[in-house]
């Protein structure tokens, strides 16, 4: 049997695609979002996180990041700037565990990305506690370290507020 590429959804782990990849050394799995997932937002479903342009990316139902290995901020939607009440620009380029959210610096979270790195790559989904100056915030986490380790996902949803993405996506429709 030749490896596989296998598109799993970022969100719900759902398989989207699956292709031989006779070139490739192993099996490999990348990721997008499955229609379920993306709540109405796209017809299609989404075959690569990476290929999403900032619009969509800023309409996705739930708050995304994109951190180097070093934990550098590359993407961060608009979706988790409004739950976690920063701005966008305020984030890009800093270093997210020590200067965006220093309450990561934290067993279940920092200790698990780097144990994630250090093992090549893999996912992470559990419950976490943002602890900001302005509040706390119960969120479930999926956590997607990549094998070259630079271009990794953190997903975001409130758990306490899980209703409120409706409208909080519709007013971005409108602005855009
Ligand atoms: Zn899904």
């Amino acid at each position: 049997m030749s490896p596989e590429t296998v598109v799993e959804c970022a969100w719900c782990g759902e398989v989207i695609e699956r292709a031989d990849d006779p070139n490739a050394p192993a099996d490999r799995v990348s990721h997008g979002v499955c229609l379920d997932c993306l709540g109405g937002l796209l017809d299609m479903p989404v075959t690569d996180m990476h290929a999403l342009d900032s619009e969509d990316v800023n309409r996705l139902p739930f708050g995304l990041m994109e951190l180097t290995r070093m934990g550098v901020v590359r993407r961060y939607n608009v979706t988790e700037a409004e739950m976690a009440g920063l701005a966008v620009d305020s984030v890009l380029g800093k270093d997210f565990f020590r200067e965006v959210a220093p309450c990561t610096q934290a067993t279940e979270f920092e200790d698990r990305w780097r144990e994630l790195l250090a093992s090549g790559g893999g996912d992470a989904d559990f419950e976490f506690v943002f602890r900001f100056q302005r509040g706390h915030r119960l969120v479930r986490i999926r956590m997607i370290v990549e094998d070259d380790g630079d271009r990794n996902l953190i997903l975001v949803q409130d758990l306490e507020v899980a209703s409120r993405g409706e409208s909080a996506t519709d007013g971005l429709r409108s602005a855009s």
